[in-house]
């Protein structure tokens, strides 16, 4: 019923469709044109103007025919990351990757594609189903904007699944909190050949901080990092401004706010350590200056942790079995646009698509599990009108 060969096409035309974050119009078009020819309803919600992008999210719905049958959410994201423009993917030996010089993009338009294939399989064999509907968010690779800002009143579903996910061995279930930390640390500015005693280096603060930061991997459900610096303007001049940007999250709020304030600490004690006294006013005590801190913290999404009794899941598994495949409940380090849904009340796994190395040029779709991702979703469907809710 899947059929491999559209799906592959499918999956490489709208990858062949640049949807670079904020960017994502022209594949929101096509994939509106798809879901109306299989007799969908599609409108967009107003995400777009909140985060400033080109379009908002692409909302389908397809009306069941089976009435009892609870409705049934299905979403994938429609953005990528870069570089992502004028992508040429190629297939050998079984395997989707790109000429070497952009990313694949199949995160997630593999997800896309299979939920498009699984609705046409539907549609083509008359098979029974409640009511389908279906996010196709912008933005979720710059900190999961389309879904923080869903309209959330267009969906009646409780359950459902993302897919947006590696691997179709694997269903992920939990998936963390996450922390953005921004800090500038304040110097001050002196000649470094001339009087550099009469600076503070911001530079020098702000490594002091990172230096006595625990970062990397804190413990098995807690990780942190420092992932941008940017500062100071020339060899000769004491830099008086660093900025720097880091995360943390974890699965565990109590050691994530223990983890951010660790963070704080390091920077607040490095800066205290600084001050330097000038006698440039003639008066007898000088003038002195401290270094300073500015810090913005600020919660970039919060955990999920779906029970392994929700229906989402025994539908998925019990897809799984039937079909004779096995998959693993798994535990992810990564949010996705699931952590949304499931705290604006729609109960969803994600289940992988087949996708490897992801967010590098040497990304990979292994077409074996791209079609089994499909197939698992048809069965979840055709389960979510025979197991009763
Ligand atoms: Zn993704």
């Amino acid at each position: 019923m899947i059929e491999k060969e559209r799906m592959t096409e499918h999956v490489m035309d709208i990858i062949r469709i640049d949807s670079l974050s904020k960017k994502e119009k022209d594949v929101a078009i096509k994939l509106q044109r798809d879901m109306e020819e299989l007799g969908a309803e599609c409108f967009y919600d107003d995400a777009g103007e909140k985060v400033d992008g080109n379009v908002g999210n692409l909302i389908v719905k397809l009306e069941g025919n089976k009435p009892s049958a609870p409705p049934f959410f299905l979403s994938a994201h429609m953005d990528t990351v870069g570089p992502g423009e004028g992508i040429k993917p190629k297939i050998e030996d079984g395997i989707m990757k790109s000429d070497g010089t952009t990313i694949l993009g199949s995160d997630d338009k593999s997800g896309i594609a299979v939920i498009v294939e699984t609705i046409r399989a539907i549609k083509e064999n008359g098979i029974p189903h409640g009511d389908i509907e279906i996010a196709f968010t912008i933005c979720e690779e710059i900190g999961l904007l389309g879904s923080k800002y869903i309209d959330m009143s267009h969906f009646r579903a409780k359950q459902g699944i993302v897919l947006d996910s590696s691997t179709p061995d694997r269903l992920v279930l939990r998936c963390p909190s996450a922390d953005r930390m921004d800090f500038v640390v304040h110097g001050l500015e002196a000649h470094a050949g001339l009087c550099p005693e009469n600076g503070l280096s911001a530079i020098q603060i702000t490594s002091e901080a990172i230096a006595n930061m625990t970062l990397g991997r804190i413990d098995d459900l807690t990780t942190a990092n420092i992932g941008v610096i940017s500062g100071g303007r020339a060899t000769n001049i004491i830099p008086n401004r660093v900025k720097v940007v880091g995360e943390a999250r974890s699965h565990d709020e109590e050691t994530l706010k223990a983890q951010v304030n660790h963070m704080r600490s390091c920077f607040h004690d490095a800066v205290s350590k600084y001050e330097v006294t000038l006698h440039d006013d003639l008066s007898a005590e000088g003038t002195t200056h401290v270094a300073k801190l500015e810090e913005f913290i600020e919660r970039s999404y919060d955990r999920m942790d779906v029970d392994i009794e929700s229906r989402p899941v025994i539908l998925v598994d019990t897809a799984v079995k039937n079909l004779g495949y096995e998959i693993k409940h798994h535990t992810s380090g990564g949010g996705c646009d699931a952590n949304y849904f499931n705290k604006f009340g729609i109960e969803c796994a994600n289940l992988g698509t087949g996708m490897y190395d992801l967010h590098t040029v040497n990304e990979y779709l292994i077409l074996e599990e791209f079609f089994r991702s499909a197939e698992i979703m048809l069965e979840t469907i055709k389960l979510n009108t025979m197991i009763p809710s």
